[in-house]
């Protein structure tokens, strides 16, 4: 966050006095506190300065980098999650294939009857399929997935940060956002690389 003038006078204030009362620094810079009020909320929000009841103005010491990492760690799951896309185990690898295309996703999440996760479908994993000299139509879905419970999945109040990583390491494009239940896992969102990309983008235009 580019601070400006006014904004960097009242954080050498704080640094020089703090803690100090928002009227001390409204009368060190002439102004009144009313007009300094929504310059404090910034750098309060920002995390600059924090502020204590009765007390005033403290300067947290925080380097812009550190407030960068505290607002990626606060970015979460459910504010960049997708609409997941999920199938059913019997339907066959061609319809797999034709949903991926229709649908316009990389990963296709499996479910059994009762709508509970039980495998991922990824690109490779059909193209693999489609390699052999089966009948794409005759072949299950659920033959040919990577199953439970070697399903990565995450949370919606997951930092997306962590999910990121967990991407990184498991080599995958995608994992399917989940409500955990008596019976197992329901598909809520979709988390994938594209989604990070975005949540990269939206950081650079300071919009999260
Ligand atoms: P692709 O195979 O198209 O490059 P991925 O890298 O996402 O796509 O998938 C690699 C392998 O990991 C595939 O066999 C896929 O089934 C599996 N996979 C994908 N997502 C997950 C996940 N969330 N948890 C476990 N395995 C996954």
């Amino acid at each position: 966050m580019e601070l400006n003038k006014r904004q960097e006078q009242i954080l050498q204030i704080v640094k020089d006095y703090g803690p100090i009362t928002g009227e001390s620094i409204a009368e060190k810079l002439n102004l009144t506190r009313a007009t300094l009020r929504p310059d404090l909320a910034i750098l309060t929000m920002a995390g600059y300065l924090e502020a204590r009841p009765r007390v005033g103005y403290f300067y947290t010491g925080k380097t812009g980098t550190q407030l960068f990492a505290d607002k990626i760690k606060k970015m979460k799951v459910e504010d960049y999650q997708s609409i997941p896309v999920v199938v059913n185990e019997n339907v066959s690898v061609y319809d797999a294939i034709v949903t991926m295309f229709l649908e316009d996703v990389g990963t296709l999440f499996v479910v059994d009857d009762e709508s509970l996760l039980v495998g991922v479908l990824s690109r490779k994993d059909l193209l693999r399929a489609s390699l052999g000299k089966q009948e794409l139509t005759a072949i299950p879905v659920n033959i040919i997935m990577t199953r439970m419970p070697n399903i990565a999945v995450c949370y919606k109040d997951d930092p997306l940060i962590d999910v990121a990583e967990r991407l990184i390491e498991k080599q995958i494009d995608a994992m399917p956002v989940v409500r955990k239940t008596e019976k197992g896992y329901e598909v809520t969102g979709r988390i994938t690389k594209t989604n990070m990309t975005k949540a990269f983008v939206s950081l650079a235009k300071d919009d999260v």
